[in-house]
């Protein structure tokens, strides 16, 4: 019962000396499988070529928080993805920053700082900005944590709803959670019921001059439907730090526009001793048949 690395270089010695640590079967590679059948489970960010070399192969697991690159696994392979304080605090971190940017302006400044223009525009209260964060799991529960703890008038959407520290809409209340966010921060895993949902009705449904934060996945923003709702003035400004392509072209008009910033999928990098230190939780849930740390629902996605 081993598991097998197939991740990054970099990760490699910490792993390696993490699992020697523990004592805890580890290959660092495929090219060191001796016998495929002792490979139980598999670490990775994009799979092995063929996985039916593994034959008793019971779990792959993504050595990042998403699993919207992988496909569905074979029947009876389960999926996982990693559980890192560190990525969720780097995430609430990048949104903060975020947040705080739209919520003061900043676009608008810099802007002006390159034209050397000294102009004030009115500035509000955090108790006077609504803040609707879409995704309300590991992430975006510790960002609504945050945010209402520097006064902003919090509510989340979650696929379920229900009752939080904040005001919680359903996907079925999506338009009343829409209409309450000055301030849109997407936080969602990437499934095909979310691919697109910041489309040109969802944003249209935002108070007038409403600003985007996105670190969700690429793929949920239609960005000409950004475009759109930039260019009506429905919009201000959005910063984005996923996009659809990545890398982000150079000539992309998302680079060049004053109203967007972009950063280049950076909000969260995984820890590659957090991540070794989830898998080894991992390969102790399948040893003892304890519930998986981080177990995904193939069904739904995430
Ligand atoms: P979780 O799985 O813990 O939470 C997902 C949340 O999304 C849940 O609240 C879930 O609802 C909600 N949700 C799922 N589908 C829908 C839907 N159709 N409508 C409304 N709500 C929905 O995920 P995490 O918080 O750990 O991570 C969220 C995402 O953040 C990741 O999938 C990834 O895309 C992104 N991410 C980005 C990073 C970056 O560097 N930019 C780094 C890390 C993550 P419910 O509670 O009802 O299940």
């Amino acid at each position: 019962m081993a598991l097998l690395f197939h991740s990054t270089a970099a990760r490699l010695p910490i792993w390696q000396a993490l699992f020697a640590q523990a004592a805890e079967p580890f290959i660092a590679g495929e090219q060191f499988v001796t016998d495929p059948a002792e490979v139980t489970a598999i670490a990775c960010w994009t799979l092995p070529d063929d996985l039916s070399r593994y034959p008793n192969l019971r779990l792959v697991l993504s050595v990042g928080a998403g699993v919207d690159h992988l496909p569905l696994m074979p029947p009876g392979v389960a999926l996982a993805r990693t559980l890192a304080p560190g990525i969720e605090a780097m995430v609430r971190d990048w949104v903060m920053m975020a947040t705080l940017m739209l919520h003061r302006d900043m676009p608008v400044f810099l802007d002006q700082g390159r034209a050397g223009i000294w102009r004030t525009h009115p500035v509000r209260l955090a108790s006077n900005r609504r803040v609707g964060i879409m995704g309300m799991g590991r992430i975006g529960a510790l960002v609504a944590g945050s945010l209402s703890a520097l006064g902003f008038d919090v509510a989340g959407l979650s696929r379920s709803g229900g009752v939080g520290a904040v005001p919680l809409f359903a996907t079925s209340e999506m338009e009343a959670f829409l209409a309450r966010s000055d301030l849109l921060i997407c936080l969602l895993p990437l499934t095909p019921a979310t691919q697109g949902i910041l489309n040109a009705e969802t944003l249209g449904h935002l108070p007038a001059g409403a600003g985007l934060i996105h670190a969700g996945r690429g793929a949920h923003l239609e960005t000409q439907a950004l475009r759109g709702a930039l260019d009506r003035g429905h919009l201000s400004a959005a910063i984005l730090d996923v996009t659809d392509p990545e890398p982000l072209p150079q000539d992309h008009w998302l680079w060049h526009d004053p109203r967007v910033v972009v950063t280049p999928h950076i909000a969260a990098q995984t820890d590659a001793a957090e991540g070794a230190r989830h898998a080894l939780a991992v390969m102790r849930a399948l040893r003892e048949g304890a519930a998986i740390p981080g177990l995904v629902d193939q069904a739904r996605g995430y």
